[in-house]
């Protein structure tokens, strides 16, 4: 078994971004790089004629048109700034009062207003808050979107997307989601006359099978929890675009920085940022991307009217977390195909689902479709027993439910992320007692293989 060790320059969604996302881009760009300079024009002209000659105040207006100059420049020559760059500096611009690099957070309920209606454009915190507008806008450039709204997890994200529905709307689905999504479905949704259709949506046609007149939104997770199954976003995208049918991809496992779900034709994207967004493992939040406005203006809406917003605090943790996504993601991957290869050859493992490995039945789609293959593998063990012995034994990895943190977590998906879908709901899509799921962290790979071998040693 091996892992295949091409690299992102052989994908056509390389880091520089999508169309969408340079748009996003060149818009931070002109607002920086070309009002900034204008507005110091003006300071400039305004000191001349106050101060005449005045060494310190002119010495002070040209080295800043100077900078502006200098900017400007670095922008002409650099149009089309990366995808780290984009994560280091949409939303992430120093606090314009006192130049502090890492923009404070605005911890208010509410909003002092001069007169009636007269405000700075923040009324009250359920409403919007200076560090969640941050950090909407970075989300927003770095799926390539034109805009993005955060709630207070990635299932109120979900349910947020969920609600933007009416009674008798159908919506297919993938057929191995995180637990919870199903459980939101089936157990609240489907009381108020929505209808749920689960298919496996890794074979288009079944997608195409299920739709039916009442369909408004194809849901889906590539690759899969815990199955590491893909869909193919693209050949979704052109079944379902003909009949007005809106494509939501929950793009977690693979973060934006591997996977551009609306440039392969999503319509929303969502995450749970708790993941690797955040990768710190420090706080909840959920974010969907948004491809029109008008999805924007409804989701909006439901911040205000539900409220399930995202905290400025743990807003404000997104957006230090989103800084180094691009370099723990590449860890990540380097350690993930590491891992999943040491897997695939120990006489204790008797299946590895990981897209990156030559075996897995989607590799060429894992490398069309993702520019990496990321940290996230499945392994069976052989039973719950086995199972329960090696993770009892594991001390570099931690065993709890999560994903995506710069630590090594390990869990259990049939008693834990799956346990809501049931016994039998389990055997039906494959998911066994015996598997167990790894989220390769970022500590030295030898180090999280030597626990797992000590771990595996124990069966
Ligand atoms: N989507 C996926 C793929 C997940 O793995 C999870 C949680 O594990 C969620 C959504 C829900 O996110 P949260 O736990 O932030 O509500």
């Amino acid at each position: 078994m091996g892992a295949v060790g091409w690299k992102s320059n052989n994908n056509p969604f390389d880091h520089r971004g999508t169309e969408s996302q340079r748009k996003a881009f060149d818009f931070f760009a002109l607002v920086h790089y070309e009002c900034a300079p204008s507005l110091v024009g003006t300071v400039h002209s305004d000191f001349s004629v106050l101060l005449g000659l005045c060494g310190k105040a002119l010495a002070f207006t040209d080295w800043l048109s100077a900078d502006c100059e200098r900017r400007r420049n670095m922008s002409t020559k650099h149009p089309k700034p990366g995808f780290a760059t984009r994560a280091i500096h949409v939303g992430q611009e120093p606090d314009p009062s006192t130049g502090a690099v890492t923009p404070p957070i605005y911890a208010t309920s509410t909003y002092v207003q001069e007169e009636i209606g007269k405000h700075k454009g923040y009324e009250y915190a359920r409403v919007s808050n200076p560090t969640r507008t941050r950090l909407e806008e970075n989300l927003a450039a770095l799926e390539g979107g034109v805009a993005a709204k955060v709630f207070s997890s990635g299932m109120a994200a979900i349910n947020a997307i969920v609600t933007t529905l009416k009674a008798g709307d159908h919506v297919v689905c993938g057929h191995n989601l995180y637990g919870g999504t199903p459980r939101l479905f089936n157990q609240v949704w489907a009381n108020f006359g929505l209808e749920f259709t689960y298919v496996d949506t890794s074979n288009v046609r079944n997608v195409e099978r299920a739709l039916t007149k009442k369909t408004r939104m194809v849901f889906i997770e590539t690759p899969t929890n815990p199955l590491m199954a893909l869909t193919d976003i693209r050949a979704i995208s052109d079944v379902r675009r003909p009949r007005k049918i809106d494509l939501v991809v929950d793009n977690t496992f693979m973060s934006p920085y591997f996977q551009q779900p609306i440039a392969l034709g999503a319509d929303l994207v969502v995450h749970s940022t708790t993941k690797f967004l955040n990768g710190h493992s420090d706080g909840l939040g959920g974010v969907v991307v948004c491809t029109r406005p008008e999805q924007a203006d409804k989701l909006a809406f439901l911040q205000k009217a539900a409220g399930a917003i995202l905290s400025p605090f743990e807003c404000w943790l997104i957006l230090r977390g989103v800084k180094t996504l691009a370099v723990r993601m590449e860890k990540h991957d380097e350690s993930g195909r590491v891992v999943a290869e040491f897997l695939a050859s120990h006489k204790k493992v008797k299946k590895v689902f990981y897209p990156g490995l030559l075996e897995h039945p989607q590799h060429d789609l894992a490398k069309r479709q993702m520019t990496g293959f990321g940290a996230m593998i499945t392994f069976e063990t052989g039973s719950l027993s086995n199972a329960n012995k090696m993770l009892r034994k594991v001390r570099v990895c931690s065993l709890g439910e999560s994903l995506g943190g710069v630590e090594t977590l390990i869990s259990h998906p049939a008693t834990m992320t799956h346990a809501a879908v049931g016994a039998k709901g389990r055997r039906e899509i494959g998911i066994t007692d015996g598997m167990v799921r790894i989220s390769v962290g970022n500590e030295d790979v030898e180090d999280i293989i030597d626990d797992l071998d000590r771990a595996l040693s124990s069966i």
